[in-house]
């Protein structure tokens, strides 16, 4: 249910959609530790099980760090809270307010969801006291024993999103920032990546200067929720810039009838392409399933991009 990465980090699997899907952090230092994303309410107990594995007491977890406030997330973060007396919650300014009242997240994902589905997926989100809610600044910097871990204010993918770089592996915890690159498609062309263009913030230009801003670090890893950690970074921020520029390129080439299937059938042919020159021999309908999930949602998050900027010309 989990991965020990190294240096203090593992991988655990959040249990959302499928195994494989969603993946969040525990950083340990020493006697202290924080969690980088919380998966959903489903992922605690596995979260509580590695904490116990680790010898590790729930007082001592400082910090619950959600990149950003999409459910699959920051999901988990109220129950967490609760499990985890000590921990405060470090959140980008833009989403603090969601933690501390998650009634507009509830309300969002379940007219989305449908009621059923978002209780099965998400379980119940609960409130954050204010009290523990740390705003979390560009450039905001915490000390684990030692270790710095630093924020970045990192729009593109949402506007309230940030990444945490961690000096001792060189790396950056990415959240949803640095692209999904599924496990199932590594070959011997190395990862396949692509950029999650989710409603309702999605902002190309923004997304550029953010990951030309991450790879300023030279990180020699990045740790991905979806999923797990990959290398070769300058081939994936190459990638990642240009599959954004493939979103561009279909959002104009769309007539307005009809938008969102146009949106969903250029998104698949621009997936199957890609997947074609990473060599990719999983069988189409294979590769169209593990990506089936982000088809629907990258190409809703393109078609509320365009309507922005519709409504910002009107
Ligand atoms: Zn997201």
């Amino acid at each position: 249910m989990y991965q020990d990465l190294g240096k203090g980090i593992f991988c655990i699997e959040a249990m959302y959609q499928r195994p494989g899907l969603a993946s969040c952090y525990l950083l340990q230092e020493g006697d202290a530790a924080v969690l980088i994303d919380t998966g959903t309410t489903h992922t605690v107990s596995t979260i509580m099980q590695l904490l116990e594995q680790q010898g590790l007491q729930p007082q001592q977890v400082r910090y619950v760090m959600p990149t950003h406030v999409h459910l699959d997330h920051a999901g988990g973060v109220g129950e967490l809270m609760q499990r985890l007396p000590e921990a405060q919650l470090v959140v980008h300014p833009f989403g603090a307010r969601h933690m501390i009242d998650p009634t507009k997240l509830t309300a969002g994902a379940t007219a989305v969801y449908g009621e059923e589905k978002f209780r099965e997926d998400f379980g119940e989100l609960k409130a954050v006291p204010e009290q523990r809610v740390i705003e979390a600044q560009d450039g905001y910097t915490l000390d684990l024993n030692g270790r710095q871990l630093v924020c970045l204010d990192t729009p593109g993918h949402a506007r309230h999103h940030y990444c945490v770089y961690d000096e001792h592996s060189n790396g950056f915890f990415t959240g949803d920032t640095f692209g999904i690159s599924y496990r199932e498609f590594d070959n011997h062309n190395g990862q396949y990546i692509f950029a999650p263009s989710t409603p309702v913030q999605f902002d190309p230009d923004t997304w550029h200067k953010t990951i030309d801003r991450l790879m300023d670090y030279k990180p020699q890893q990045m740790y991905l929720a979806h999923y797990g950690r990959i290398n070769d970074i300058p081939d994936m921020a190459e990638k990642l810039h240009r599959c954004l520029d493939a979103y561009v390129q279909l959002s104009k080439s769309v007539t307005k009838d009809n938008r969102y299937e146009q949106l969903l059938s250029g998104l698949k042919d621009i997936y199957l392409e890609q997947l074609r020159q990473h060599d990719c021999n999983l069988p189409v309908d294979r590769q169209e399933e593990l990506l089936g999930l982000d088809l629907d949602i990258n190409a809703q998050g393109i078609e509320v991009w365009l309507q922005r900027q519709e409504q910002a010309s009107d």
